[in-house]
């Protein structure tokens, strides 16, 4: 895994000063790196029957249409407000750098759907607490909310259901 993390670079002050954000652009743009991450976090789902995978804007996006291709699936996406072109159900969340909104189709999911979180990076879990929420007012049922990576040291899992919080990478 070793390999994998070191191919993610580190840029220092993005998006503002004091921030070093994690560039996963150098893995996706690498193929082998790319298939080796998304065959390692499918295959902890083959067997988990999920019905839909859900994808964060942006990045989220490129993990989970990957993982739904694997898995055989559909994808749902997650959108910054004003994206989405149907009805949507809207949330406010607070992340890293200030506040933000997602938004999500109201019929994104039957009910009872088993529905896996797609995104990037886990940092201080804002982002993604927001969704699981969207899912769970939408009548989906939660399965976990995978990451390429998770910053450790920022506790965002803390923020998210107990045991459904699955990470490849840790820094
Ligand atoms: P959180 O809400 O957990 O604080 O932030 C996670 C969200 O912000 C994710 O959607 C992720 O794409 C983005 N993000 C925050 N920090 C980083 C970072 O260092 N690298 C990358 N690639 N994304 C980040």
């Amino acid at each position: 895994m070793d390999d994998l993390k070191k191919i993610i670079r580190d840029i220092p002050d993005f998006p503002k000063k004091g921030i070093i954000f994690k560039d996963i652009t150098t893995l996706l743009a690498d193929g082998a790196s790319f298939h080796r991450m998304i065959d390692l976090i499918a295959h902890r789902y083959l067997d988990r029957k999920i019905d839909k995978i859900v994808g964060v804007e942006a990045r989220g996006f490129l993990l989970g249409s990957a993982l739904a291709y694997k898995l055989g699936v559909g994808i749902v996406l997650v959108r910054k407000p004003g994206k989405l072109p149907y009805k949507t159900r809207k949330k406010t969340y607070d992340l890293e750098y200030g506040s933000d909104s997602l938004e999500i189709h109201e019929d994104a999911f039957c009910p009872g759907e088993r529905v896996l979180i797609a995104d990037d990076l886990l940092a201080t879990g804002g982002t993604v607490a927001a969704v699981v929420e969207l899912v769970s007012e939408l009548g989906a049922e939660l399965v976990e909310c995978a990451f390429l990576a998770e910053l450790d040291f920022l506790r965002g899992r803390e923020r998210l259901p107990q045991d459904k919080v699955y990470s490849l990478l840790h820094f």
